[in-house]
């Protein structure tokens, strides 16, 4: 069965960045499920793997246009340490729940300097180049209940 828009798809996945490191991976546990063409995974991710059946292997490169999005330099804001409370002792790296004009994002601490801290609102893969090395391990179709939800149940998937 090749993977088209409808399919419950399970595929194991080891994402690299460009320096070989590892960000992500389904290695030593479950394979990734989803329901394929509503936008669950990355666009380009999606797009490579349309078309391919079980037992695929595939390495793929997604440029950052079709992956977690180009860093946007306007999403970087200051703010003064004394605003950030609850948090304990603030580092370079840590992520917070801020809530802004924009709803609640997530941010990344990426300078502390004297009573300011610059916070970044970029995806932290925003700009990454990403390499997945993906096999597929089984294709199936989606129960109406699935396409109805837009999400996958049973095993790898929601339970409600
Ligand atoms: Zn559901």
């Amino acid at each position: 069965m090749q993977i088209s828009t409808g399919k419950v798809v399970s595929i194991d996945y080891t994402l690299t960045d460009d320096k070989k490191q590892v960000l992500d991976s389904s290695d030593g546990g479950d394979p990734l499920t989803y329901l394929h063409g509503v936008g669950q995974l990355i666009s380009g991710l999606e797009k490579e793997l349309d078309g391919k059946s079980a037992g695929d292997s595939l390495q793929v490169t997604i440029k950052p246009e079709d992956g977690y999005g180009v860093r946007d330099d306007s999403s970087l804001m200051v703010v003064p340490k004394k605003s950030i409370q609850g948090v304990g002792e603030l580092k370079i790296g840590m992520q917070l729940h801020a809530s802004g004009g924009h709803g609640r994002q997530v941010v990344t601490i990426t300078k502390i300097e004297g009573d300011e801290v610059t916070l970044d609102a970029n995806h932290p893969l925003a700009g990454a180049t990403l390499h997945f090395d993906v096999t597929i391990r089984d294709v199936r179709d989606a129960t109406e209940e699935e396409v109805a939800h837009g999400h996958v149940h049973g095993p790898g998937g929601h339970h409600h």
